[in-house]
């Protein structure tokens, strides 16, 4: 299998990673045809776009951030920046959106980053989703599910209780939304679900789609976070009952690093794109491809995607 690559269908970088060629020789390394990239922090959709127009077509897709304040506390200037991008016509994919992640905490148990809680029904999301139904692209969703579920455990405000139950509802409602509308909703970080919750919603919904990142020994060590672990830490292969799950439904899922960080790009590319290549040895050649590139091509019509003139 020595002529499988991969596409990283969603990563993010900020100003942090001043040379941003950075990505594009780690990309060329591993044997990472494409990522689908989004800019965080201080980086702009501007910086984006000339690092895409900067690479040989189809390298780098740029994706629309939809993450930040703006989203979260539903002002109108996230309407706003969405409507420009979409219409734009530059970009060839949207950014995770964030529905429920969990407050992160640092060695010295200090919050780093804030509880984000934003039904799948309330208005951002709503317009995340017709966005991308409208440009044709899935919907990618970040939901820390594990996370989530011990959060209602804990929580004693009834009112608090009574929104994390909308958001339960409202995740059922949104899987059967995409259903009927025939949209795929592609769940990132595979939704720290487990792999029984995970086989019982594939096959519920034929549009629920899963991404890699964040699964495995390397990206998440040191978290103390319940993501889903993929891989047995001391073979570092898949776990069997995955390799069983990605074979029964080798096309639903889609091969992403989400790289945030600049110690992402510049300690941890490598590591994580061999750690996936070994495993895939393991799989069917058809299915190896699907997951490592052949799904995110299809969906997001990756081949076609060409940075238009009046982007630049
Ligand atoms: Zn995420």
């Amino acid at each position: 299998m020595d002529d499988l690559y991969f596409v990283d269908a969603h990563s993010q970088v900020d100003e942090h990673l001043t040379d941003l060629s950075l990505i594009t020789r780690r990309m060329s390394k591993s044997g990472v045809k494409r990522t689908i990239l989004a800019p965080r922090g201080m980086r702009t959709h501007r910086d984006i776009l000339d690092f895409t127009a900067a690479n040989v077509p189809g390298l780098i897709i740029p994706a629309i951030r939809t993450k930040g304040q703006a989203y979260i506390n539903n002002d109108p200037q996230y309407y706003e920046n969405l409507h420009q991008h979409v219409t734009s016509n530059c970009f060839g994919a949207l950014g995770e959106v964030l529905l429920y992640h969990a407050a992160k905490r640092n060695q010295a148990g200090e919050v780093i980053a804030g509880e984000v809680l934003v039904c799948p029904k309330d208005p951002q999301v709503e317009a995340a989703y017709n966005a991308a139904k409208a440009k044709g692209w899935p919907l990618v969703a970040h939901i820390e599910y594990a996370a989530f579920m011990s959060r209602i455990e804990r929580e004693r405000s009834a009112t608090e209780l009574q929104e994390l139950m909308r958001f339960k509802r409202e995740l059922k409602e949104l899987w059967s939304l995409s259903r009927q509308a025939k949209h795929p909703i592609v769940l990132i970080h595979m939704a720290q679900m487990n792999d029984t919750m995970m086989s019982e919603l594939l096959e519920e919904s034929d549009r629920i789609y899963f991404m890699t990142s964040c699964c495995n020994p390397i990206q998440g060590a040191g978290s103390n976070q319940p993501w889903t672990q993929m891989f047995d830490e001391e073979t570092l292969m898949l776990k069997p009952e995955w390799k069983e799950l990605i074979t029964a439904y080798p096309k639903r899922f889609i091969f992403a690093i989400d790289n945030v960080w600049r110690y992402h790009w510049d300690v941890q590319y490598k590591h994580v794109v061999k750690l996936w290549q070994d495993a895939l040895h393991e799989l069917p050649s058809n299915i190896a491809h699907a997951l490592a590139h052949g799904n995110a091509e299809r969906m997001w019509r990756l081949d076609e995607y060409r940075l238009p003139d009046h982007c630049r």
